[in-house]
């Protein structure tokens, strides 16, 4: 939708046409942050680069022709204005996915770009410069690509788009799934004691020969199946290969702030279930540390579970994989194959964290593909 927009704002002469399978717009959109849309993040560039886990460096010109400032001037024009949340997630003020996707739709609509609904684009036909769908064929003197990943495939983004970027030369790497909850076989999932418990601001740590490696801190859920919350999120991105090759080993400190001579001191002078009120630990934690027997300094500070494998790309956020960004340039977002196809969005293989980030990029690559068109 960016990409049209773009393409047919930067050249009005332009006929621009926008293909989607579905009978609707953005349907992906509409589920994004529990239909509220976290649809950017207030951070400097040089941040969002870095918590664009994969290939964010490739962003960094595309960052600065459209901006995080020039996504919020867009929707906030349009009547649209943000509001910031925890971890400088932007929301709608009014809390309504749909009502980001009808801005998007207004502006393609007062623009005069031709949606085609129920269009699936099966193939491409380089030498009549053609895309061929379901229904027919369209011409086209350039053409963008913004198809999506292969999760929540029910929304539209199946994988198709990867087929149609292969038919044209381009590699594609592996897609796994990414931004997505761990599953765990440990006895401690699989007693489901700790079901429901949510801990904000974990320290998240990964075990590697021996030694213990920060990850990502953020809040977490135990679940029936393992941990979710956006910690364990974000933290699928950093251990999504090496769970390629089997289980990996987490630590979790629940309490990083606070010193385990700190906390020693606490337990000894006021009890293990102090720390309820003293450090709003949930006390059906502390009650099964207590059960457990050990030592609660280990269980608080370095709590172990092993990841077995992530769920699947039904359930994940975003698609870990691509397009391989060596095939694209950087500054226009066009094939160094074929200079009149370009893409934009996920199906390309750069993805963020959750929170704003996988939206921002869809937006800043598409606008980029659609100026360059
Ligand atoms: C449940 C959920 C919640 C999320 N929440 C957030 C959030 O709050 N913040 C955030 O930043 N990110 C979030 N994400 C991720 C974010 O929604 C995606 O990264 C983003 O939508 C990608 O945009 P895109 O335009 O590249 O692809 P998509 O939004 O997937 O759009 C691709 C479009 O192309 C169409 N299409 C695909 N193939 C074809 C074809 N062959 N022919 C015609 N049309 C085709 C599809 O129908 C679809 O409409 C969430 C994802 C999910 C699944």
């Amino acid at each position: 939708m960016m990409a049209a927009i773009s393409a047919k704002k930067n050249h009005t002469d332009a006929q621009v046409y926008l293909l989607e399978r579905n009978h609707t717009l953005g349907m992906k959109l509409s589920l994004s942050g529990g239909g509220r849309c976290n649809l950017s993040v207030r951070v400097s560039p040089e941040q969002f680069i870095k918590d664009t886990v994969r290939n964010g460096k490739f962003l960094y010109s595309a960052l600065q022709q459209f901006t995080l400032d020039d996504i919020e001037q867009f929707f906030t024009e349009a009547g649209l204005p943000f509001k910031e949340e925890d971890h400088h997630r932007l929301f709608p003020t009014t809390e309504k996915a749909e009502d980001v996707i009808a801005v998007l739709r207004q502006t393609l609509k007062e623009l005069g770009v031709n949606i085609k609904y129920q269009q699936t684009v099966k193939q491409i036909d380089l030498q009549n410069k053609q895309v061929v769908t379901n229904q027919g064929s369209f011409v086209f003197d350039h053409l963008i690509l913004a198809c999506g990943g292969k999760s929540y495939p029910t929304t539209g983004s199946d994988g198709l788009g990867y087929q149609l970027a292969l038919q044209t030369d381009h590699s594609v790497t592996k897609i796994l799934p990414a931004e997505v909850s761990l599953v765990s076989n440990d006895a401690i999932i699989q007693s489901k004691e700790l079901q429901g418990l949510s801990f904000p601001d974990v320290q998240i740590k990964i075990k590697k020969n021996n030694k213990y490696k920060d990850l990502v801190r953020h809040d977490v859920i135990f679940t029936h199946f393992g941990l979710s919350g956006p910690g364990a999120l974000r933290t699928s991105s950093h251990i999504n290969k090496q769970l390629q090759k089997g289980p990996v080993t987490l630590a979790l400190d629940f309490l990083a702030d606070v010193s385990n001579e700190q906390l020693a001191k606490e337990i000894k002078t006021n009890g293990l279930l102090s720390l309820a009120k003293t450090y709003g630990l949930p006390k059906r934690f502390l009650q099964f540390i207590e059960k457990q027997g050990g030592d609660p300094l280990m269980q608080i500070k370095r709590f172990p579970l092993t990841i077995y494998t992530t769920r699947s790309l039904q359930q994940a956020f975003v698609s870990d994989g691509g397009i391989k960004i060596k095939d694209i340039d950087p500054k226009t977002m066009q094939s160094k194959m074929h200079p009149n196809i370009s893409f934009a969005g996920e199906m390309m293989d750069v993805h963020g964290y959750t929170g704003g980030y996988n939206i921002s990029i869809a937006f800043i690559t598409g606008y980029v593909a659609g100026y360059y068109a």
